[in-house]
């Protein structure tokens, strides 16, 4: 297939509640697009996007980070997010990459709690989207209920360009509001084949009713339309399109459409409105990074002739080969070319460039600005580094990660199996940042974390499955932090005899409780005459490392604000070392002067159970110190919202199902860290 220019390009994903139809509907678009020749259904374990070891003649078989196909004039490039909130991290660093989205939601469910998680990030990284209300087909389905609570919960300017022609079992195709016409699937070609008819008299006036906000919405955004509009002169399908996609792209407004997708029904015009309303990548006319050198903003256009740059977003190692997924914003570049990465300062080759479909690469000359394609062997390059042209760097703010809150031991059998591990560690590190692993101090047995207890299944699942690893696993545990319980001045005095004469250094330091944007937030108010500005990154850079090694009881310290006030020294030569050594003592002496508590993750909770569980459920949650926030029941449904520590949840989707029979789900997501209470502190033990 020719190379679409850029404006034809749509760099997407699809964002949705676990179930919502994400594969299901994915597999169409493939289908419909002439990608794939058969639709698989997640049911039968045959969806070809969540296939992993079926090799197709050429190419490599990978589970696809990114997948390529076309679609009227456009090209798409699907950007795989994944649905459970253990993997919120992956969804984040897809969202950092992507133009726009789909967002999936389940006509009968609603708004679930995992698609308000998701809409927040898509907002906090500014992406336009477009919403399908899929499952109409289900009992119980409801789009205009669907509707009123995407408009409550999430705002964003919810405005149907369709409504559905019957609902539940009686579902049987698509009025679109644009154009004012009923569509109906062909179900022998799986909705391949479709046709379209004037709307059914029953439904003619909800079709006026909704055409009507339709107008009035894209009117306020085009002077044309409105004073069409007030002539009440009829309005072309064309028309409305241009007015909608501004609205849609500034996000101002989110078009709705809805379907079917397990019934082929209405997704074709899914991917029709992908093209009419998302942007592409020329739509964002001006990225922003900084100059690697001296921190400057630095811009970049989304143009081929503009020097290369491009963010490594996600790796994938398998057996076979490593893929590094690149979004390239701007410029272009060959196979063979040199680039640069800033963050770790070293030359990069570009050996190969692939561009995905499904779970194939094809192999291509060069990418340029909008592409998302893979390359192989890079040697220096992690996730969230950015390839630059060497003598035009800029650097692009990389993608942040949430800290681990499960972590668990591991044991390897044999030798062997211990220099495997080593490998197999190096591996997934690479590829999953949100994958943590060190050696406890105190024990010597390594620890890994992540995410949530799912997370940790999955990696020790790989390591055991696909690495063929033989380990013992330790109990899932949580991560603990502590933070300073009051304020305290600290002073630290290095002194020592370096080739027969004595160099000193001295650091004060105040130390405070304080909650900011980061972690550990280090100040300095040294004058100048006492230690030159020179010296002072690297003391702040050695209390931010000394609060991240462990405090008191040798977890991360966080929520805390140290400020630099006094520093001294005797000789230049030396004034480095002698000056962080100082302050890492000061820190040291703050902290134990100021005292410690104890941290431990905190989850925000919902659950979803038949009303006549609800005393047990909450009885149970109260069990395990949750703090209730709200409880409200809707058609026989009780949900309960709240927070609890991560410690007391181990194994609760067991507990939840047994006191539930089966009926109740849950879902959490990490919220904050708060204080151990009291009469659990005395199970740490201080270390310093
Ligand atoms: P994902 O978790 O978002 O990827 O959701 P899946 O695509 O795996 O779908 C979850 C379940 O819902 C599967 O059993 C699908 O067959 C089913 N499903 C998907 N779309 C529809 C639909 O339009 N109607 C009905 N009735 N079921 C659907
Ligand atoms: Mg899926």
């Amino acid at each position: 297939m020719p190379k679409k220019p850029i404006q034809k390009l749509r760099n997407i994903g699809i964002i949705a509640h676990i179930d919502a139809g994400k594969t299901t509907t994915t597999e169409r678009f493939l289908y419909y697009s002439g990608e794939s020749y058969r639709i698989g259904e997640v049911h039968d374990g045959q969806a070809i996007m969540d296939f992993r070891d079926d090799e197709k003649e050429r190419g490599i078989t990978i589970s696809s980070a990114a997948t390529t196909f076309y679609w009227n004039d456009c090209q798409i490039n699907l950007i795989d997010t994944p649905g459970h909130v253990d993997f919120t991290a992956e969804v984040e660093r897809s969202l950092r990459v992507l133009d726009g989205a789909i967002v999936i939601f389940d006509g009968v469910e609603g708004v679930e709690p995992q698609s308000e998680t998701v809409w927040h990030q898509a907002d906090k990284y500014q992406v336009p989207r477009i919403c399908y209300i899929n499952k109409m087909d289900r009992i119980g389905a409801h789009f205009y209920a669907t509707m009123q609570e995407i408009h409550d919960k999430l705002g964003g300017g919810a405005i149907a360009i369709q409504i559905p022609a019957g609902q539940g079992d009686t579902f049987f195709g698509i009025i679109d509001l644009l154009d004012m016409k009923l569509y109906t699937y062909d179900r022998e070609s799986l909705g391949k084949n479709f046709g379209s008819g004037p709307i059914p008299g029953d439904l003619k006036g909800k079709a006026l009713e909704y055409r009507k906000i339709l107008l009035e919405a894209t009117a306020d955004l085009s002077d044309a339309i409105a004073e069409k509009y007030l002539d009440g002169k009829n309005i072309e399908r064309n028309e409305i399109i241009e007015p909608l996609r501004a609205g849609t792209i500034s996000r101002k407004l989110t078009p709705v459409l809805c379907g079917a997708a397990l019934k082929n029904i209405g997704v074709q015009k899914v991917l029709d409105a992908v093209c009419d309303f998302l942007p592409s990548p020329i739509d964002i006319p001006i990225i922003k990074g900084e100059d690697p050198e001296n921190k400057k903003e630095k811009v970049r256009k989304p143009l081929v002739d503009e020097p290369f740059s491009a963010l490594l977003f996600k790796i994938v190692a398998t057996s076979a080969a490593e893929l590094a997924y690149l979004r390239v914003y701007s410029g272009h570049a060959r196979v063979g070319d040199w680039v640069y990465n800033p963050r770790k300062r070293q030359k990069e080759r570009i050996r190969r460039i692939l561009q995905m479909h499904a779970d194939k690469g094809v192999q291509v000359e060069s990418m340029e600005a909008g592409d998302i394609v893979a390359t192989t062997s890079l040697k220096w390059s992690v996730t969230g580094d950015t390839l630059t042209d060497e003598n035009n760097r800029i650097i692009y703010e990389p993608i942040h990660f949430p800290d681990t809150v499960v972590s668990v031991s591991i044991e390897p059998k044999t030798s062997a199996d211990k220099d495997k591990l080593a490998e197999i560690l190096k591996k997934l590190e690479k590829e999953d940042p949100t994958f943590k692993q060190k050696i406890d101090p105190d024990t010597g047995q390594l620890i890994i974390s992540g995410m949530g207890e799912l997370h940790i299944d999955v990696l020790k699942n790989r390591m055991l499955r696909e690495f063929n690893l033989d380990a013992y696993f330790g109990k899932p545990r949580v991560s603990y932090k502590e933070t300073a319980a009051g304020s305290a001045e600290g002073i630290g005095e290095f002194s020592k005899v370096i080739g027969g004469q004595n160099v000193f250094g001295k650091v004060t330091l105040g130390l405070e409780y304080h909650r900011g944007d980061t972690k550990v937030d280090v100040v300095s108010r040294i004058r100048e005459v006492e230690v030159p500005s020179i010296y002072i990154p690297d003391m702040l850079d050695t209390v931010a490392n000394s609060a991240e090694g462990g405090g008191i009881y040798g977890y991360p310290v966080i929520h805390i604000r140290v400020t630099l006030l006094e520093g001294r020294f005797n000789d230049p030569v030396t004034a480095t070392i002698t000056l962080n050594a100082a302050a890492n003592l000061a820190f040291r002496d703050a902290l134990k002067k100021a005292g410690s508590r104890v941290l431990e993750p905190y989850m925000k909770l919902e659950v979803r159970t038949p009303e006549e569980f609800l005393g047990p459920i909450c009885k149970n949650l109260n069990s395990k110190r949750a703090l209730i926030e709200d409880t409200k029941i809707v058609k026989k449904i009780a949900i309960v919202k709240g927070v609890v520590p991560l410690s007391e949840m181990f194994g609760y989707s067991t507990i939840v199902r047994s006191i539930s029979q089966g009926r109740a789900s849950f879902n959490m997501e990490p919220l904050d860290y708060r204080p151990v209470p009291d009469n659990l502190v005395q199970l740490f033990h201080q270390k310093i």
